[in-house]
């Protein structure tokens, strides 16, 4: 009987301390193999500071230049012609930092047969070359959305929007369907974002020259004019008022963009000015691009493409106009635009 509970005891104790030994056995493992956030952060700086792939500073791919006097703005930000990018270090630099560029793009009522088609082709031929790119196209019928084989690298995304009843409202309401879009799926997906207008031509290379965390268009027609003759909206009582002699240039809606996060930003702060000018019965001059052009002087872009990222060839005043990107397509508004 004794013997018996003897021999139990030993092989409980046996039994426990061999547990401990596993007990120990793990905790070891886990204090060599656990990867805590202190440790990853550790691991980290280390890896970037060893890591020879350093940040690209503006010095190091943009020369302003001597001849033209637009190439910086007042607050230092690149105005980004042809000629003032060193193509070659930009390349190299987005080879080791793999990026995807999104490109939003409306189109409602007649602009789809119109315009649709020759903007995606241009832009699967032109648009960011060699990086990955996703079009979000909103158009407000799906079954008229044209088939078209791109390139690889791309992808297209097509999305179905409501038809609004005035032209002006389908350019203005682009701010809430962006901004929806941008929060909803667009921010997970790409790493910088353009929204253009639909009537226009990729005509040459629009490449990573033109990303920033905040980019601006200079409008082809005013980026030489006088700052008092700009079309900013005058009107005291609508949010984009901007007082005559202020602001520093008058800036294209047709293209605008940035990180996703400042894209958000605009879009949220520009819809929100349509609809407060909505509510007191004003609207803007120039609709969302009078918004977008008191966004930016309120909150100044951190580049500026040069008139040759979206230009109108009927233009005949082309000095230092060299290299033209994106070209303007031929305007029909009496037949296209959607009417009441
Ligand atoms: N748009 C559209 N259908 C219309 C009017 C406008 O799809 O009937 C979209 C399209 O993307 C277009 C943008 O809204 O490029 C801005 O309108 P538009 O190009 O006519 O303005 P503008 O270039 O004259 O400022
Ligand atoms: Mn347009």
């Amino acid at each position: 009987m004794i013997l018996g509970k003897q021999k139990e005891r030993m092989k409980y104790r046996r039994k426990t301390s061999q547990l401990l030994l596993l007990l120990l056995f793990l905790w070891a493992l886990y204090r060599q193999y656990h990867v805590s956030t202190k440790k990853l952060q550790k691991i980290y700086r280390c890896w970037s500071m060893n890591s020879p792939s350093k940040e690209l500073k503006l010095s190091d791919w943009f020369s302003p230049s001597q001849s033209m006097n637009l190439t910086t703005t007042n607050w230092s930000a690149p105005v980004v012609w042809h000629g003032t990018f060193n193509e070659e270090v930009l390349e190299q630099y987005y080879a080791k930092h793999k990026i995807t560029v999104g490109l939003t793009v409306f189109a409602v009522g007649r602009y789809i047969d119109h315009y649709l088609r020759k903007f995606i082709l241009s832009a699967d031929m032109f648009f960011m070359v060699g990086h990955k790119v996703i079009i979000y196209v909103l158009i407000d019928d799906f079954s008229r959305m044209p088939w078209i084989q791109l390139s690889p690298l791309r992808t297209i995304k097509v999305f179905e929007i409501k038809r609004e009843k005035r032209w002006q409202d389908v350019s203005m309401m682009r701010m809430k369907t962006i901004s929806e879009h941008v929060v909803d799926h667009i921010q997970r997906e790409v790493d910088f974002l353009f929204c253009m207008d639909v009537d226009q031509v990729f005509v040459r290379k629009y490449g990573v020259e033109t990303l920033g965390e905040s980019v601006a268009q200079l409008h082809a027609y005013w980026y030489k004019a006088d700052l008092i003759k700009v079309p900013y909206e005058r009107s005291e009582l609508s949010e984009a008022y901007i007082p005559t002699g202020m602001g520093d240039f008058y800036y294209h809606a047709a293209v605008f963009g940035g990180t996703p996060t400042q894209v958000l930003n605009i879009a949220r702060e520009c819809l929100k000015g349509i609809m407060n000018d909505k509510k007191n019965s004003i609207e803007a001059v120039w609709h969302d691009e009078s918004h977008l052009n008191k966004y930016f002087f309120l909150h100044k872009p951190a580049k500026l493409l040069s008139p040759e990222y979206c230009w109108d060839f009927t233009r005949t005043d082309i000095i230092n106009i060299r290299n033209i990107k994106l070209s303007w397509a031929k305007k029909d508004y009496k037949h296209l635009r959607v009417k009441l």
